[in-house]
């Protein structure tokens, strides 16, 4: 009996010595001192023990629990300091390592370009004016001299939100609500989005156009010829050579566009520009009496010159990008060379 305990816990010792983690440290726990465990079964045959060894063998038995015990908990002391150790070392940081850093973000090219028109016009006394980009049917068409079934309705494709409600297709609408709201002498850009129902390599359902509106006393088309010119040789940072083209736009007359000797070829022709040697740029013109009327300004009194153009179109010539709907696609390969 004595020599089956010992061999037991020869046994027992050899194998907690050996557990690899704390559950099999447990199945050893339940196996040994469990009541299902060897000790349990030889406890029972004590009985067969001639009585003067029974005080010895049970003393026995006692140790060996004890030894047991003792021997769970240093292994079960060892693994735990062992995992500590191990998360330890997963976890470590090494604090003399250069940190991560953040991406440098910058400007969208479009919102550059809005920047420098604002700059520009800012500079000569504008001021900027925003307004909605849903509008009515009126702020967007028939203010503008342009009444129910013009032609002129049908050449920009809207987008129409219910029978009076769309979205606006140029920035005139601001223009507008500005002389409604303030009396002349009026100087103001309106930079924003707008939006038709267009959708190819030079055009974009969405796009973005500045309007100027300039009214005051003796304003003739020479001012307007000036301001023009002083800016797009600004934007292009040169003396661009410029030509005013006849033209018809509702809301002024006379009216014109205003064509750039080509960005690509300097006039010689490329398929840029159709070998004409221009781009057209910007549609302008003295507002038209009916409109100044429209918002409540004496025509004998004040006179008004306006512009408008796409300055996405301007930002693909500056930057000598050739689809436009480059810059609508958020391709940041695209994107990070600005
Ligand atoms: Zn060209």
């Amino acid at each position: 009996m004595l020599e089956n305990i010992q061999a037991l816990l020869a046994q027992a010792t050899e194998e907690i010595k050996h557990a690899s983690d704390l559950n099999q440290l447990n199945t050893y726990r339940v196996h040994y001192l469990g009541k299902k465990s060897p000790v349990t079964e030889l406890a029972k045959e004590i009985s067969r023990v001639p009585v003067e060894d029974r005080p010895r063998v049970g003393q026995s038995l006692n140790e060996f629990k004890r030894a047991i015990q003792s021997l769970l908990t240093a292994r079960l002391d060892l693994l735990q300091s062992l995992d500590i150790e191990k998360t330890l070392a997963k976890d470590r940081i090494d604090v003399t390592l250069p940190g991560r850093g953040h991406a440098q973000g910058h400007l969208h090219p479009i919102a550059i370009t809005r920047q420098r028109i604002e700059s520009f016009f800012k500079g000569l006394g504008f001021a900027v004016v925003e307004g909605p980009e849903i509008e009515d049917d009126y702020h967007n068409f028939s203010a503008l001299n342009i009444p129910e079934n013009h032609p002129a309705r049908a050449m920009q494709d809207t987008f129409y939100v219910d029978d009076h409600l769309l979205l606006r297709t140029h920035m005139s609408p601001v223009q507008i609500r500005t002389m409604k709201n303030n009396p002349p002498p009026l100087r103001i850009i309106a930079p924003g989005r707008v939006y038709r129902r267009d959708f190819d390599v030079t055009h974009t359902p969405m796009f973005h156009q500045v309007e100027g509106l300039y009214v005051d006393h003796d304003v003739s088309f020479a001012h307007l010829k000036y301001v023009m010119q002083s800016f797009l040789n600004a934007f292009f940072e040169r003396d661009i050579p410029v030509r005013f083209r006849s033209s018809y736009f509702p809301f002024t007359e006379p009216s014109a566009e205003l064509d750039v000797q080509c960005t690509s070829c300097y006039g010689k022709g490329c398929r840029i520009c159709s070998h004409t040697g221009w781009l057209e740029v910007v549609g302008c013109g003295m507002v038209h009496p009916n409109v100044l009327k429209e918002v409540g300004i004496d025509t004998e009194v004040y006179q008004g010159f306006a512009f408008g153009f796409g300055y996405d179109r301007l930002t693909m010539l500056y930057y000598g990008v050739n689809d436009l709907r480059a810059f609508f696609e958020n391709d940041m390969r695209f994107l990070q060379q600005f």
